[in-house]
Formats: C-alpha cells, structure tokens, sequence
C-alpha cells in the first residue's frame, strides 16, 4: 500500500537529465543506453537533454541521429560552437521542461545508475542534491585541488556541501528558473544553483575512471575555471587585498620606526647599513601592488564582459521534440 503511495507521487514529478558533450564519440553510446535505461526504470516522465558543445567529432551526428531514433525521450541541442560546459548546461537548463533537472557528465565517470538515488532524494522536497564522490578516480594533483576549492567555497557561500567538482546533480524547478534569470557569462552552475538553494541534501556515488578519450580540461582550461568560481562567488579577494595592503604598510611604518630608533642609538652608519632591507621592503610592497593589480583585472575582465552583455550562446538547432509540457 504504501509503496504505491510513493509511485503515484513520483509520477507527479518528471525528470531532465541534461549532458553536455564535447568530442565523446567513444562515449556516447554506452552512455545513452545505460541513461535511458535507468530513466525507463523510474517509470516516469522524462527527457534527455544532449547539448553538443561544438565537438568536432562523430558526437554531433551521434546526437541527431539518437534524437531521431528516440523521439519524445532524447532531445538534441546543438551550439555553434564551444562554449564550455557551464555554459553549454545552461543551454541544456534553458531547453529543460522537468520538474527535477539533473546534470551528467557525458564521460561516464558518474555512473547514470546513480540517478535514481539522486530523484529519489530531490522527491523528498530538497532543492539542491549534490553527490560526493567515493573512492575518486583523479590524479592527486586533481584531487588536491578540488579540496582546496571545496573549502574556499564552503566558506563564502556558507553551504555545506563537499564537493563542488562533481557535477552529478539534482535542481528542482526554482532554482533552474532561478540560475536562468542569471546573465552574467562567467558561471559555475553548483556554486550559482546554491545561492538559490534552501534545503540542500548529499548522496555518496561511485566514481569510475574516464571510459574513453582525455579529459577536456587542460591545465589552461581549469584555471580559467577556477578564477570564475573564484570571482563568479565573491568578491572576498578584493577585501583580502585590502587587509593585505594594511598589513603590509601597518609593517613597513612599524620597520621605518624601528629604523629611526636604531638611528637615534647606534648613528647615521647603522641607518645606512639599512639601506639593502629597504630595498627588501620595497621589493615587498611592488609584489603586493603586482598581486592587486592582477586581481583587480581579473574582476574588470569580468565586468567587461558581462557589461557587453552577448548572449551566453545560441542554439543553432534543435534535435527531436520532447513529450513534456513547456
Ligand atoms: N565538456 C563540455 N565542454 C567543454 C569541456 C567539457 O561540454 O568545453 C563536457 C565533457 O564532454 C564532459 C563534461 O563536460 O561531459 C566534463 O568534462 P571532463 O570529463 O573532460 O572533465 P573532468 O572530468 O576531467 O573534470
Ligand atoms: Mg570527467
């Protein structure tokens, strides 16, 4: 009895799973049959969303034709080109039609089976469920990174969440509406849907290795995309510079008195034997004018973009149509 109280209910409730994908040819296949596996396992409602993000391999074609063999299930959206993948999951967000919306990455190093672990928790009414990777299957260099990253953004976003990099996740309704009213250009979705977010909820998930191909985060790409989580968050950097800068000059006025009393005791040669750690304390102060500078451009460069308003993409088409209502 009560069981079929639940499944009435999760009828009520239908799912987007949205993918991007850039270059996954070696992928795609295996990832789409274990997705609409699981997907028709639920026994609801749900759609497929698979954003190309300008590949430049079989995925475009593998798309279209997936969306054509499966009308009403998988829907094909495909940029013009490369956007990145926040950017290319916001295209997905702007095309989704459920009422749980659930990112994935196309490498399948998120098991889609975890899925349903995922809707089954979003049911209980939370807005945001992140998943945490066990046993995770990255370089420790990676790994080292993305700890340091949870932390910073566990601080200034006060959400306690512990894994940001994953992106195996579950958004309701609200907070999709919400990310899409959003027009700035440099986004990091987790971080952004938890500004949103009231109840947030975890779940542990398996973490495969990448199954094919290389990862598309260069060293170049993933520090880009650090300083947006960086910048897109708060702009705490700049208050820690000025608390820098009063340090570093409350130092060098207290170095200066201490000159002036060594002056005053040991005589003019002393003072002039100083001369080197006055070039030390200068040497200090142009780094830490360096460092400003560097991260006042880094928010400028950002104004400036987002001053210039472009459109954060365009769909060039779109594959199939889905069943679910707008
Ligand atoms: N991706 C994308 N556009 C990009 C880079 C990546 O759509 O410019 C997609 C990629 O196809 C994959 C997901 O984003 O589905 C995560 O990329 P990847 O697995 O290379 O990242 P990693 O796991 O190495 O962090
Ligand atoms: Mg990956």
């Amino acid at each position: 009895m009560e069981n079929q109280q639940s499944t009435i209910d999760n009828q009520q409730s239908t799912i987007s799973i949205v993918i991007p994908v850039f270059n996954e040819e070696e992928n795609l296949e295996e990832l789409l049959e274990r997705c609409l596996n699981t997907c028709t396992g639920m026994e609801r409602d749900f759609e497929i969303i698979l954003v190309d993000d300008g590949s430049s391999d079989q995925s475009r074609n593998m798309i279209t034709k997936a969306a054509e063999q499966n009308p009403g299930r998988i829907v094909g959206l495909l940029l013009n080109r490369n956007y990145g993948q926040h950017s290319a999951i916001m295209a997905g967000f702007a095309e989704a039609r459920g009422d749980i919306v659930i990112t994935l990455d196309a490498d399948l190093q998120n098991p889609p089976e975890e899925i349903q672990k995922l809707v089954k928790k979003a049911d209980e009414g939370f807005d945001v469920v992140g998943s945490v990777r066990m046993h995770r299957r990255d370089t420790l260099f990676r790994r080292w990174a993305s700890l340091m990253v949870n932390k910073v953004v566990q601080m200034s976003t006060g959400v306690d969440m512990h894994d940001y990099g994953c992106m195996l996740r579950a958004y309701n309704r609200r907070v999709v509406d919400a990310m899409l009213q959003c027009h700035e250009r440099s986004t990091f979705i987790p971080v952004l849907a938890n500004s949103f977010a009231g109840a947030t909820a975890e779940i542990d998930v398996d973490h495969a290795e990448r199954s094919a191909g290389d990862s598309k985060y260069g060293l170049w790409k993933l520090i880009n995309l650090q300083f947006d989580l960086l910048t897109s968050m708060t702009t705490f950097p700049l208050r820690l510079l000025n608390l820098l800068g009063v340090i570093i000059s409350a130092l060098g006025v207290g170095f200066g008195i201490f000159l002036f009393v060594m002056r005053l005791i040991y005589g003019p040669e002393w003072a002039a034997a100083g001369v080197f750690t006055l070039f030390a304390i200068l040497f200090i102060f142009i780094g830490a004018q360096f460092l400003g500078m560097g991260m006042l451009g880094e928010y400028i460069g950002r104004i400036y973009s987002d001053v210039r308003a472009r459109p954060r993409y365009f769909v060039e088409s779109v594959m199939g149509e889905s069943k679910l209502k707008k």
